[in-house]
Formats: C-alpha cells, sequence, structure tokens
C-alpha cells in the first residue's frame, strides 16, 4: 500500500504539469491524495472499533479546506473547531453540530451563546469559562430551555513533555486546561461536576508532533480515572463521554505510517482498556495524522546557483507554505522529492545541496545539506507529508499568494484526475488584503506641523 501510495503521488506530479496545474503561472502547488484520505479515515475507524460508540473528529486547523471537511464528512469524521471561522467551515461542509467539538482557549461569551443555541459540543478551557457557562445555562434554564450542547472540561493531566516544547499540551506550565495536578484543582473538578448535572464529558489532548504513545495514553489513563472517581461520587453516571483529543504524531522522515492508528489504539487498550468497553463515548481530534502523508507541495525550481561552496536551489516553496519548517527546522525536517521539467523522477546523480524558497530573509530554506539529484533550473521538487499546518495554513510573508490546492485520484483507466479545493490567491486579492480599498487613509490624516513626537502625542490625545 506504501509503494501504491508513493507511485499515486509521483504520477501526479507529472499529471499536474501535463494539465498545466503547475507551472510557469502556478510555480507552487498544494496536491491532496483523495484515496489516501479515504483509506486514512478508514484506518480511523477500524483501530478504535469495538463495543463503545465512537465519534471521530478531524482537528480543523490541521487542513482548513471546506472540501478536505466535505470528504472526511463522508467517511463518518466529523471537526473540531477552535475558532468562529473553524465553526463556520465544519457547517459551510455540512458537518451537522453533532459531530463538532468546539475547543479554544479564548472562546468568547458570543461564541459560548452560539455553540448551546446550535448544539455544538463545548469543551471549557478554564474556571472562568466555566463560570460563563454557569450564565448561559441559568438564562437558557430560565426561558425554560435545557443547556442546549454536550458541554465538558478541558483537562491538562499534565503528564510532561514531549521532545518539541512548542507542541506540548500536557506540561506542568501549559496553558491548555485545568491543571490537574495543581494544589486544589481535581477536588475543584470533582465538585464541578457533582454541581452542574449538565456537565458530561471529560477532554484532554496531550499532543503532539515528539509525544510518546505512552504518555499521550497515560493522559487518557488520567482522565478516564477521573470520570470514574466523579461517576462513583456521583452514585450515577454522570460522565457519559471521554474526548481523548489528537496529537498521534506522524512519521516525516520516511513512507511509511508510522505510528498507525492501530498502534496508538493498541496501546490505549491496554492502558485504559475500561475506556473500550462501551460505558463511555470515545471522541478523537486527529488532525496532523489524518491529513500530513496525504499532501504535498509541488513547487518549480527557478535557480540554481553556489555560495561560499554550497549548493542552493531556489524554488517557489518557502517559507510562505513551510513555515515550520522555514522558522524551527530540527522539530520540522522534511523530505524532498526531485522531479525533472516534465515531473518525471530526477535521475541526475545526487549532490548535497540547500533548497530554499522565495522569501526574503535567510532562514527561508526547506532543506539543508540534503543529498538530492542535482537541481536545475525548471526541475519541480516535491516537499511530501505536508498535508497538514502546511500549504493549508499558508504564511503571508512578502505579499507571496497562497498557492492553489488541487485533489487528485486515479479514474477506472488508471489517468490521474484533479478537482481545484481551493483556487490560487489572486494578486487583485492580495492588494484587497492589504488595505488597497483603504489607500489614502493615513496620508489623508492631518500631517501636523513639523515640530517633533510631542506633535504626535498632543494630536493623539485629542
Ligand atoms: C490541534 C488540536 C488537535 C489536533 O492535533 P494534531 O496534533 O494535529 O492531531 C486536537 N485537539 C485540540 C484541542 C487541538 O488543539
Amino acid at each position: 500500500m506504501v509503494l501504491d501510495a508513493v507511485a499515486r503521488r509521483q504520477d501526479a506530479i507529472a499529471a499536474a504539469v501535463r494539465d498545466g496545474l503547475l507551472g510557469r503561472e502556478a510555480p507552487v502547488i498544494g496536491l491532496l491524495d483523495v484515496q489516501g484520505i479515504r483509506e486514512t479515515a478508514r484506518e480511523l475507524h477500524a483501530a478504535f472499533a469495538g463495543p463503545a460508540p465512537v465519534l471521530h473528529t478531524f482537528a480543523v486547523k490541521a487542513a482548513s479546506l471546506v472540501p478536505v471537511l466535505e470528504l472526511l464528512g463522508a467517511e463518518g469524521v466529523g471537526c473540531e473547531v477552535a475558532s468562529p471561522g473553524e465553526l463556520e467551515l465544519a457547517r459551510a461542509a455540512g458537518v451537522p453540530a453533532d459531530r463538532t467539538v468546539f475547543d479554544s482557549p479564548a472562546k468568547t461569551v458570543g461564541e459560548l451563546r452560539d455553540a448551546l443555541e446550535t448544539g455544538v459540543a463545548v469543551n471549557a478551557d478554564n474556571p472562568q469559562e466555566l463560570a460563563r457557562l454557569d450564565a448561559l445555562v441559568a438564562e437558557r434554564a430560565a426561558a425554560g430551555l435545557s443547556p442546549g450542547a454536550p458541554l465538558g472540561l478541558r483537562i491538562n493531566p499534565q503528564v510532561g513533555t514531549g521532545s518539541i516544547g512548542a507542541m506540548s499540551t500536557a506540561t506542568a506550565t501549559s496553558k491548555f486546561g485545568v491543571a490537574l495536578r495543581d494544589e486544589g484543582a481535581e477536588q475543584w473538578v470533582v465538585d464541578s461536576y457533582l454541581a452542574r448535572p449538565w456537565l458530561t464529558r471529560l477532554h484532554t489532548h496531550t499532543g503532539s508532533q515528539g509525544v510518546p504513545l505512552e504518555l499521550m495514553a497515560e493522559s487518557v489513563r488520567t482522565v478516564y480515572e477521573l470520570a470514574e472517581r466523579i461517576n462513583r461520587q456521583a452514585g450515577e453516571q454522570r460522565i457519559d463521554t471521554i474526548d481523548i483529543g489528537g496529537g498521534l504524531p506522524v512519521n516525516f522522515g520516511g513512507d511509511e505510517t508510522e505510528p498507525s492508528f492501530a498502534a496508538y489504539a493498541g496501546v490505549l487498550r491496554r492502558t485504559v482498556p475500561g475506556l473500550f468497553d462501551g460505558r463511555y463515548t470515545i471522541v478523537t481530534e486527529f488532525g496532523r495524522s489524518l491529513l500530513a502523508k496525504q499532501g504535498f507541495i509541488a513547487a518549480l525550481v527557478e535557480y540554481t546557483k553556489t555560495a561560499g561552496g554550497r549548493r542552493i536551489a531556489v524554488t517557489h516553496a518557502g517559507a510562505q507554505v513551510a513555515t515550520r519548517t522555514a522558522f524551527a527546522p530540527e522539530a520540522w525536517p522534511l523530505r524532498v522529492g526531485a522531479f525533472d521539467g516534465e515531473g518525471a523522477p530526477k535521475l541526475a546523480h545526487e549532490v548535497v545541496q540547500d533548497v530554499a524558497g522565495p522569501c526574503c530573509f535567510a532562514g527561508d530554506l526547506v532543506a539543508r545539506g540534503t543529498a538530492l539529484p542535482e537541481l536545475e533550473p525548471g526541475d519541480v521538487v516535491a516537499l511530501w507529508d505536508t498535508g497538514a499546518y502546511y500549504f493549508s495554513t499558508p504564511f503571508q510573508y512578502n505579499s507571496l499568494p497562497r498557492p492553489a490546492v488541487h485533489g487528485f485520484w486515479r479514474d477506472g483507466d488508471g489517468r490521474v484526475r484533479f478537482a481545484l479545493v481551493r483556487p490560487a490567491q489572486r494578486i487583485e486579492e492580495v492588494l484587497a488584503d492589504s488595505g488597497a480599498a483603504q489607500s489614502g487613509a493615513l496620508t489623508g490624516a492631518p500631517a501636523g506641523r513639523a515640530g517633533g513626537p510631542h506633535r504626535l502625542a498632543s494630536s493623539s490625545a485629542s
């Protein structure tokens, strides 16, 4: 299956060149493997299948593209959202409220009210947010309404850190959730549930990249045991749903999917068998592990050069589409594929080279000192495993436009077909997003007399 996926992706590059999707007019694009996405969603369902009801949701931030959410929706995967924009994307994709989970560390009262009115599950992050829910639930009760949506609390089990600090959400001092091991916190959580019959879920998300499976499973075990304690003390099954979050790491070093959903579910079944026995509904929120390996970036090589003995290929894919790799290359290394101008795998002898992007800062590299077939202008590079958090969440540095994203699949004759998932941003749109319609806004303000900063200070006070 891995070989088939590799062949599919290679064929897609040649077909993208053939069909003119990648070329002078479109020197960088994102590509998504539709069959790969479907297969991955099926592997996820299979890994967690059992007596316990399961709702799988996709963390929208990992690939915030409506057609992708629709495709996952068609495979029975809902949405985890963390902003009003993401919630609207889920709605636009037709994902029903009862398959949507709203987690965000900074939900406003308006967002919370909207979630309750529309039935979107909410995981409150902290005591202040719970107090806002109290007020909204009371407001609804006064109007004769139920709370309206399943509600829970996000727990930080404080199990420790993985290899990437910025990606570790369950450290002692993480900004997410209620820090369970802080003085008095666990008792506060238990009391909070006992006092609120409408609080029926517990949530934890111990991610992500760089966090070992055992550590993630430890978090889930902690939350499961908390649910058991609350239910015991309530004398009934108050907590009916445990949301275990996402965070499964992705192997950026090779084509194999490692670890698999099955491996993680196996660790969970051994560590927390009670979670799977059918008393609880399980919610998951995987992002990167569902999409990373199902997408890649293809970009033209514009120039090649040497500097101080270092060989550099200047391409059209840099920090604007591979932001994390450019800014934190040790944490986010990418594999690069080399193709010729027709999109066929390049057979030239390998030389050590850097692969750079088009942005005007020195760190705009997507690979350093990597051995690749010697690249030439007009060649194509592929940045593998970039289906999540890369081209779908571009960075508008240097006013570079968002690239187009295309989905691909093979038709019955084995020919690669494409569908546009998101059009490239046009230069007019770049202008509009850059205040072009506000032209004159600043030069029209009074220029003031020469006289230095005190003039500015007095005019801003007036
Ligand atoms: C980002 C996020 C996820 C998804 O994380 P991945 O590492 O992409 O699987 C799930 N849940 C929450 C609350 C998140 O913030």
